[in-house]
């Protein structure tokens, strides 16, 4: 099986979902972990930081503001009045948990509850495009399997015990797509693996389902020799070590979360950087030699 996860770009748009649905429907087995809208997550950070200070007006304008581009998103992504419905009614349950947060006093834990809703989101209108395409897809909750230890690092062994179970539960399933970024906590708390955690995610499961390959969809065409942003006319490097790879997320390209590569170094897993709006592009291929 590989992994394949999806940055938010990636997803950032009704138009996107259904690009991203095509590229992963076909047979070949696969866990795609998708990461929140672009926008979305910031978006909820804000609410939270105007929680925390105590500004509940300004958090529901803004709530109500998010839910109506929800809405809208799914007015566009499905063709069946019947999928729309449905994916309205996910849309309007994390918003009114979203309300009721914002009606009690806020504390870390409801941070945490509030940052879930793009990935847990996303995830289920995803599910519902390739449903109303005629795709099966299995939609596994991350927050059964993805937990973080009392140190706040990855619980590698429950995460692979659970992660295998949840995914072996369903022998003849094809395609399962799980959140990126979440997971519970050592008290069984949602929390999450950080800002840009999704590849994390998506390399942990790779580890722990002992995965073909990871690959990691972004905007770009690979890890490019030099920053795109600065420099013009920069070239995607063709192949790197899992060392070189670490290095460089470390100093900096943004390409990669610094800590995803740890967990496929260890099991030997290949990682594939792809571009999601040139999916023939070779990218870059990060492994042992
Ligand atoms: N959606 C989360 C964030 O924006 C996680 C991710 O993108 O990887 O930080
Ligand atoms: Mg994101």
């Amino acid at each position: 099986m590989k992994v394949m996860k999806f940055g938010g770009t990636s997803v950032g748009s009704p138009a996107m979902i259904k690009h991203v649905a095509r590229l992963i429907s076909n047979e070949e087995p696969k866990l795609v972990v998708l990461s929140a809208m672009s926008g979305t997550t910031n978006a909820l950070a804000a609410i939270a930081a105007e929680l925390s200070r105590g500004n509940i007006s300004g958090a529901s304008d803004d709530i109500g503001t998010l839910e109506s581009k929800y809405l809208e998103t799914a007015g566009q992504l499905y063709f069946s009045e019947g999928s729309a419905e449905k994916a309205r009614r996910h849309i309007r349950d994390s918003f009114s948990l979203l309300k009721g947060v914002a009606e009690r006093p806020f504390s870390s834990v409801e941070e945490k509850i509030v940052l879930a809703q793009g990935e847990l989101i996303v995830t289920m209108l995803m599910h519902l495009y390739l449903a109303e395409t005629g795709v099966h897809s299995m939609l596994l909750p991350a927050l059964e399997f993805m937990r973080t230890d009392k140190n706040g690092e990855p619980d590698m062994r429950f995460i692979r015990r659970n992660a295998r179970k949840a995914v072996n539960r369903y022998p003849h399933n094809r395609i399962f797509i799980t959140q990126g970024y979440i997971c519970r906590n050592a008290a069984g708390e949602v929390d999450n693996l950080q800002r840009g955690g999704s590849d994390y995610t998506a390399s942990l499961l790779g580890a722990a389902l002992d995965a073909s390959e990871i690959q990691i969809w972004t905007d770009i065409d690979g890890l490019h020799n030099n920053d795109p942003r600065v420099v013009s006319s920069t070239v995607p490097v063709r192949r790197l070590t899992f060392d070189e790879a670490s290095k460089l997320a470390h100093f900096g390209a943004k390409i990669l979360h610094p800590t995803c590569i740890l967990p496929a170094k260890l099991r030997n897993i290949p990682v594939r950087l792809l571009d999601t709006m040139d999916p023939s592009a070779p990218g870059t291929l990060i492994s042992d030699s």
